[in-house]
């Protein structure tokens, strides 16, 4: 930015200020530059952030949204590194600070199958959000297994290998290859799709303790979920799905207009959506 520039007093300003579910745990030195009273101020997007994330290709690989965190959340150094619990309250609060803590969202009936649209509130939708218990360990006989959030990086990459896995699978009954083929390909896309699982386990485990070690080394702790027994592996899978689910946006509670039917509509942070319905 240039010095002096008469114009500078009309440059954007904070619209709102956010807490982190995260308290500003679990990001690497440098990452975040916290204030003394934990709220960050958030800036509406420019236009350039704007033409940033609505680029297809940019928004796929995360790199367009994490310009954009950026951009418009100036304490945060690395976005990369954002802990996943964190990621909704951000993406909510330069949404609320670029069109406003209202928006408009379509749903459809699921009992008359009537389609009306209804107006969100994101500062309550902000207010819900609830920070997981990352403290806690879960013991299987002689192992205490500890957990962390992952990245928003490791989000990124996992979504990204499903996508494409998802979509290998989805090609396979029309495509020519002969029926033999098809199904060592189905095969092999389970296999990595279940490696995806491993690593994105890996990545939310902080440490296995022992009686005799405290083992930290990723590559240590996925030997130990490639081969451990399955009920250890379903358990610690469970439980970071539970955490997981325990800090995600809660479905909100629609009326139906036409037949007064009560029902829980889901709601997602799906970037084509969430940001393109503004405008
Ligand atoms: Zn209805």
């Amino acid at each position: 930015m240039t010095p002096n520039n008469p114009l500078k007093q009309y440059f954007r300003q904070p619209s709102i200020y956010i807490r982190l579910p995260s308290q500003g745990q679990y990001y690497p030195d440098g990452a975040l530059d916290m204030p003394p009273n934990q709220e960050l101020p958030v800036l509406p997007m420019t236009a350039v952030d704007e033409i940033t994330y609505r680029t297809p290709d940019a928004l796929f690989n995360g790199a367009a949204m994490v310009n954009v965190i950026q951009s418009c959340c100036p304490n945060i150094k690395d976005a990369w590194s954002i802990p996943a619990m964190d990621v909704d309250t951000i993406l909510v609060g330069i949404r609320v600070a670029s069109y406003g803590h209202s928006m408009e969202l379509g749903s459809q009936c699921p009992k008359c199958k009537h389609d009306h649209e209804f107006s969100v509130d994101l500062r309550q939708v902000l207010d819900q959000l609830k920070t997981p218990d990352y403290t806690s360990a879960v013991r299987y006989g002689d192992l205490e297994f500890y957990f962390r959030p992952m990245t928003y990086k490791n989000l990124n990459e996992n979504n990204q290998l499903q996508f494409e896995q998802q979509k290998v699978m989805a090609m396979m009954p029309d495509s020519e290859i002969p029926d033999a083929d098809k199904i060592s390909s189905i095969t092999d896309a389970l296999k990595r799709l279940t490696m995806i699982t491993i690593e994105a386990l890996c990545q939310s485990i902080g440490a296995v303790k022992t009686p005799s070690a405290l083992v930290t080394e990723q590559e240590f702790i996925r030997e130990l979920m490639q081969n451990c027994d399955r009920n250890v592996f379903n358990g610690v899978r469970d439980h970071i799905v539970k955490l997981k689910t325990s800090s995600e946006l809660q479905p909100l509670k629609i009326t139906c207009p036409e037949c007064q039917n009560a029902y829980d509509q889901g709601m997602t942070l799906d970037m084509s959506s969430f940001f393109a319905a503004a405008s």
